[in-house]
């Protein structure tokens, strides 16, 4: 035990020591369980801890957290607390207990129970472990240890999916990540519970859930692929099918994900699985996919980015792939998608000219601003008004189009218009400094 815990950063080593004080201070038995004691068998990184107190989850973590420095949201209804310390770790805290589904695929009803119980209620053996805070060793009543040095995935009672049918992608998730096997029983009663369409009865959120979980892993095309063997996709919308050409779409998704990521690391991050879900969806009409959105609860900024593609008309394609294209125009057509919209288009369109036009737009001109500001245009004796920023667009745009370079250019470029009397221009009051240029 000292041993596998030598291994990980000192700062949890002693949050690990303090909660272990303090049980041991309450005379209380407290367990670190789940993920976190399956990573630390495995050798693989993991910051958020998961506590089990036989007794008062919510207590112990109040108790905790109040001497420190951190935050704690108590979640009374289901009995459990999150801690969160220094920005870096999250504890979950929660009293053990024990679960009975009164119905298939429905939440189940929950009760006070032993470490046994509550370990008895998880979805795999390998995620059934604790460590007891106080001895230092490691309970493992299913032989969760042999399953991990088997590379194997295996459930606790014969109705585990049917009980919880999401640990159907739980399942897959874990299989791809470790690269383990579904150990063969397991699949046989998966199979069944995909049989009985158990995923298409379980609230969609929590089906959202695992499903964004699942793409959000190292490895999304490898869930995808296993989720198409072993599931299909009824589960989003009754007429997803993904063939050659889908997964060849992913692919490519794939490919500009990494493409961005390596070159535009200070950018915001891209949310990785909503792309891939643009992938995913993508043979579907758009109703389809607005649907889905309903259904998945997901935000309506999500839902926006998720259709991004599918609303381009061939126009903008048309002009996207025109390699006369002024950088203007580019801008004016990019500008407004996201990022997301923006890296799905460069993967779906193998047209030279198009890709060329995206890269440039993020490369040079999505960052691209003028010199001249609000006082510049004040000095020049115009008043404050919206028409400020369409003399600032038409800065932007003459400078993306390289016909203004500095602030000189930029300014002799507004007095000329100004002399023009550019239709923007027109009607622009005069300042209290007099007339107009
Ligand atoms: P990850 O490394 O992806 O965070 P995790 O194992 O920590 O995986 P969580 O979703 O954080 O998974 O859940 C924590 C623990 O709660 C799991 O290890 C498992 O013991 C239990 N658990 C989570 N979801 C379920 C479920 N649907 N059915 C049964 N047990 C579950």
């Amino acid at each position: 035990m000292e041993k596998l815990l030598s291994k990980i950063p000192e700062e949890l080593r002693s949050l690990i020591s303090k909660l272990r004080e303090q049980a041991l201070a309450q005379d209380l038995k407290v367990y670190l369980v789940g993920g976190f004691v399956r990573d630390l068998i495995l050798g693989v990184k993991n910051l958020d801890l998961d506590i089990v107190v036989e007794g008062d989850g919510i207590k112990f973590a109040e108790d905790f957290v109040k001497p420190q420095e951190g935050k704690i949201i108590v979640h009374k209804h289901f009995g459990t607390a999150t801690v969160f310390l220094e920005k870096i770790f999250k504890v979950d805290f929660s009293s053990a207990r024990k679960e009975i589904y009164p119905k298939p695929a429905h939440l189940p009803i929950v009760s006070p129970g032993s470490l046994k119980d509550d370990l008895f209620r998880r979805d795999f053996t390998i995620n059934a472990m604790a460590i007891s805070l106080a001895e230092g060793t490691i309970v493992d009543y299913f032989d969760g240890q042999d399953d991990l040095r088997n590379k194997k995935i295996r459930i606790l009672h014969d109705l585990s999916f049917i009980d919880d049918p999401t640990r159907v992608l739980r399942g897959i998730r874990f299989e791809q990540r470790f690269n383990f096997s579904i150990e063969s029983k397991t699949l046989k009663l998966l199979k069944e519970a995909v049989k009985l369409r158990m995923l298409e009865k379980v609230q969609p959120h929590r089906t959202r859930d695992d499903l964004i979980l699942a793409l959000k892993e190292n490895n999304p095309i490898g869930n995808i692929i296993r989720i198409k063997q072993l599931v299909g996709f009824k589960f989003i919308h009754p007429k997803l099918r993904l063939f050659a050409n889908n997964f060849a779409y992913l692919r490519s998704l794939e490919k500009e994900i990494k493409w961005f990521d390596k070159n535009y690391p200070q950018r915001r991050g891209l949310d990785v699985w909503l792309i891939y879900l643009i992938g995913l969806v993508d043979s579907l009409k758009p109703l389809a996919i607005r649907n889905i959105c309903d259904r998945f609860g997901l935000r309506k900024g999500e839902e926006k980015r998720l259709l991004g593609p599918k609303q381009v008309t061939r126009r903008f394609i048309v002009d996207l792939s025109n390699p006369k294209i002024k950088p203007a125009r580019i801008f004016a057509l990019l500008n407004p998608l996201s990022y997301e919209t923006v890296i799905a288009l460069k993967a779906k369109y193998n047209n030279p000219v198009l890709k060329r036009h995206i890269a440039d737009f993020l490369e040079i001109y999505n960052d691209m601003c003028i010199f001249v500001s609000g006082d510049d245009l004040h000095c020049l004796g115009l008043s404050p008004g919206p028409r400020y920023q369409e003399i600032f667009t038409l800065v932007l745009n003459a400078k993306l189009n390289g016909e203004v370079k500095n602030k000189e250019e930029e300014l002799s470029l507004i007095k000329e218009l100004l002399n023009k009397r550019h239709p923007i221009l027109r009607g622009v009051a005069p300042n209290s400094k007099g007339t107009l240029p």
